[in-house]
């Protein structure tokens, strides 16, 4: 049986390169291997940002859009938006039963945005509970494997804490009665890690929307030319006689994720001994870059403009995502004593 992925994104916004190299390029991979899940997290995005949620459907658009147009082929992997399959927020509220609280308190990245996010009000309930959220929405699909970088371990290993508590209180013989051995109600969920690029913005400080620093991939490509063109160089290259050191450029670091490796050595080389310009070295990413982004806007310009696609792609997802929620909630009900239905609850014998 071919194993299952699941993973999601937060709607925020239209994803930029820094999406792309860090999640969406090897997603489009793994559709090849695995058979695959991709969630539109907007429940995730409520943790934080529920008292200004943005124009959030906007952002799913935008999301769902971004990833048709990367590769991610909603004939291989279902593509669903999670706050419109409830039986995350089922299990969501039944895995809480069984999570210690001090293993949300003692998660390493909990302490770290509590720091990080200062300005928000995120001491709440559903802060601290993000982690079981999460173990519901991977526990949810039995998924086998969740692609994840180092930074993520932490949530991953509550969501398999989670997983083994559950299994150990309720796995149980497959069929009652019998002395067949007992067997798990999920997998444990293993992670599929992978070396995450990290992605500087245009000049040289961490990417972020606040600072307007971003390559986006519905950018035109003449977006993508005026961007690179304003990328921060070597500080030390003032004269275009003066030798650069690309170790240091925010735009060689570009080059390395986006061009080929005979530009990426070209490059490397021509900078030190000032054969090269930056002009002409961030021509040479615009054209690596658009050569990524032409074929995305193609496919992007067949869908963006048909919503009842859009629609369909997400109706179909939607519905296969709720078909295996209900099988995993299916088994944990009766496992938990819970009714099926009202002629259940009363009918004991
Ligand atoms: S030539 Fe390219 S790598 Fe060298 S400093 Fe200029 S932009 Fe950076």
């Amino acid at each position: 049986m071919t194993n299952r992925i699941l993973s999601g994104m937060r709607p925020t916004g239209r994803l930029q390169l820094g999406n792309y190299v860090g999640a969406l390029k090897n997603w489009v991979h793994l559709q090849d291997e695995y058979d695959c899940f991709f969630m539109i997290a907007d429940w995730h995005a409520l943790t934080s940002n529920y008292a200004d949620p943005g124009d959030m459907r906007r952002n799913m658009r935008a999301v769902l859009l971004d990833w048709l147009a990367s590769g991610i082929d909603p004939e291989r992997s279902t593509i669903f938006v999670q706050s419109l399959v409830k039986e995350h927020a089922e299990l969501n509220l039944l895995l809480g039963m069984f999570t210690p609280l001090a293993w949300l308190e003692r998660c390493p990245t909990y302490k770290d945005q509590i720091t990080q996010l200062a300005n928000k009000e995120i001491e709440t309930h559903g802060f601290l509970g993000y982690p079981v959220l999460m173990a519901a929405d991977i526990i949810l699909y039995r998924a086998n494997f969740v692609p994840v970088g180092e930074d993520q371990l932490p949530h991953l290993e509550i969501a398999r804490e989670i997983a083994r508590r559950v299994n150990f209180f309720h796995g149980g013989p497959i069929e009652t009665g019998t002395n067949l051995p007992t067997r798990p109600i999920f997998p444990e969920p293993e992670p599929l890690l992978s070396a995450i690029p990290r992605l500087a913005g245009l000049d040289g400080r961490k990417m972020s929307k606040s600072y307007d620093n971003a390559i986006y991939l519905d950018d035109t490509a003449e977006t993508v030319q005026t961007k690179a063109r304003s990328m921060m160089t070597d500080p030390a290259r003032v004269r275009r006689t003066d030798p650069g050191n690309p170790d240091i450029c925010p735009v060689f670091s570009y080059h390395k994720l986006f061009s080929s490796p005979e530009i990426v050595a070209e490059v490397d080389r021509d900078c030190r001994t000032a054969a090269i310009g930056c002009i002409d070295c961030k021509k040479l990413l615009a054209n690596s870059l658009n050569t990524l982004l032409d074929p995305m806007r193609e496919r992007r310009a067949v869908l963006e403009n048909d919503t009842p696609r859009l629609t369909e792609i997400l109706e179909a997802g939607n519905a296969r995502a709720r078909e295996e929620a209900e099988r995993t909630m299916g088994v944990l009900r009766e496992r938990l004593s819970l009714p099926a239905s009202a002629r259940d609850a009363v009918n004991a014998s």
